[in-house]
């Protein structure tokens, strides 16, 4: 069988790369091993802000497991009528690409002209003693259902995923710790946010442990120790009756290429230069299993986007250089852009603008926790050059602020804009008047 172009994965980037081969007239293949919608869909956002959603002191887990299991299986059929519907064929099984612009599964061999490796990411693992004894989880496991009924929750890992499932269990009533190795959580992000989210982790009785160094983990489901050293120095006791170890993702390009496609490597993740291309002809990849790319969903669906075009001889339509980040905690956290150490870093002046919750009346009136918009612009020309955000609906709210930067707004020009009124989008035009004066 030949193709176009044959896809591996169907994440948000394989399942995006499809539908935009298939719009654009070329005959696609795509291979799944496991289910059509990739991390994101099956064992990732979707499920977990599902999870988020419903997580109160009242609520059961179970439940709540039920019916982010009905969105998901909604969202899939979905996904699985579209890819009908532009006629890609889907393959179900492990792929490998055998030589060039050949694919083998499951005793068959496909030609393609264009083969595209979009086959994700798994959880990173750590080198310590314990780390795969029973009551360990990953996100995965947890997604999958495991962890019901735990009344405390060790995290090894304060990025986007300790973070988020730390804000769920502490909402569901239980006691859970954070172990972060760096001296703040949710590093890429600025610190203002780090120190907000924190602020509100701590509030609803959430142990933070910054600087914490993981020496081992022992004990058994239902009575684990995760043992570490603090930041001075001082040996400490981590106790829960299970451990969520969230210590990044890694790129899932195991097996996926036989000994004459070899492209390059870089501690396991493809090199691909800016188009998408790999060290081999005619072999692209996007999202996570790309070397250094940002394992976001949304990069993913923008860089096949953009693999697409290239493959086609077109410009890359999407602009990957402004990405959106957003934590699901509560409040929302997002940030887009420089931040204000970023910009410093980078030698550019900038002044920053803020608007805080505690005067916006929708916030208000919705009780909502403390929190602000603060935009950071050029202090020269007034430009945005970034936004960070601890408000309700923040990972709403930062798209207007990454098209801001995208366009090259100015404050000014943004403050010209009327936002509606009681919102708490108002806070952007607050925060963009408070700069443009
Ligand atoms: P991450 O890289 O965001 O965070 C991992 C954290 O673990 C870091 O803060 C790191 O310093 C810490 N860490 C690493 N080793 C450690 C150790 N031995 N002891 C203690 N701490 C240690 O990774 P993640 O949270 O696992 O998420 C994986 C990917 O999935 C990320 O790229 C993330 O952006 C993405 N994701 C995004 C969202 C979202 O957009 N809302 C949600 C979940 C995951």
């Amino acid at each position: 069988m030949t193709y176009d172009v044959a896809i591996v994965g169907g994440g948000p980037g394989g399942y995006t790369a499809a539908e935009e081969a298939a719009l654009r007239g070329l005959s696609v293949v795509l291979f799944e091993r496991d289910l059509v919608g990739g991390t994101c869909l099956n064992r990732g956002c979707i499920p977990t802000k599902a999870l988020l959603h419903d997580a109160t002191p009242h609520a059961s887990l179970s439940d709540m497991h039920a019916r982010k299991q009905a969105v998901v299986t909604q969202l899939r059929g979905g996904i699985e009528k579209l890819l009908k519907q532009r006629k890609v064929a889907v393959v179900h099984g492990q792929a490998t690409i055998v030589s060039l612009g050949v694919v083998a599964c499951e005793g068959q061999t496909y030609e393609a002209r264009d083969i595209v490796v979009a086959a994700g990411s798994v959880p990173a693992t750590i080198p310590v003693a314990g780390i795969d004894l029973p009551g360990t989880y990953t996100s995965n496991d947890l997604l999958e259902g495991e962890g019901v009924g735990l009344s405390s929750l060790v995290v090894i890992g304060g990025g986007v995923i300790g973070v988020e499932f730390a804000t769920m269990y502490a909402q569901l009533g239980a006691h859970v710790t954070i172990l972060e190795a760096t001296e703040r959580i949710l590093p890429p992000m600025d610190r203002e946010i780090a120190q907000r989210v924190t602020m509100h982790l701590k509030k609803r009785g959430v142990k933070v442990e910054t600087s914490a160094r993981v020496m081992g983990i022992e004990g058994e489901p239902g009575s684990m120790q995760v043992r570490y050293v603090d930041r001075r120095g001082n040996s400490g006791v981590a106790e829960g009756e299970g451990v969520l170890v969230a210590c990044g993702r890694r790129a899932n390009a195991e097996g996926l290429f036989s000994p004459d496609v070899q492209p390059e490597l870089s501690r396991g993740a493809l090199v691909c230069d800016e188009a998408g291309r790999t060290s081999v002809e005619r072999l692209w990849a996007i999202g996570d299993v790309v070397a250094g790319t940002v394992q976001l969903a949304h990069v993913a669906e923008a860089q096949a986007r953009n693999v697409i075009a290239s493959i086609c001889g077109d410009e890359p339509p999407v602009e990957t250089g402004i990405i959106p980040s957003c934590v699901y905690t509560s409040p929302e956290a997002a940030s887009v852009g420089l931040t204000e150490d970023e910009a410093k870093a980078r030698g550019i002046a900038v002044r920053t603008g803020k608007a805080l919750t505690g005067a916006n009346g929708k916030c208000l009136v919705e009780e909502s926790e403390s929190g602000y918009v603060k935009l950071v612009a050029d202090a020269q020309t007034g430009v945005i050059v970034g936004a960070q955000l601890v408000c309700p609906r923040a990972t709403d709210l930062v798209a207007e602020l990454a098209l801001a930067i995208s366009l090259g707004c100015t404050a000014a020009q943004l403050a010209r804009v009327i936002h509606p009124h009681p919102t708490v989008s108002e806070m952007v035009s607050s925060a963009a008047r408070a700069l443009a004066r």
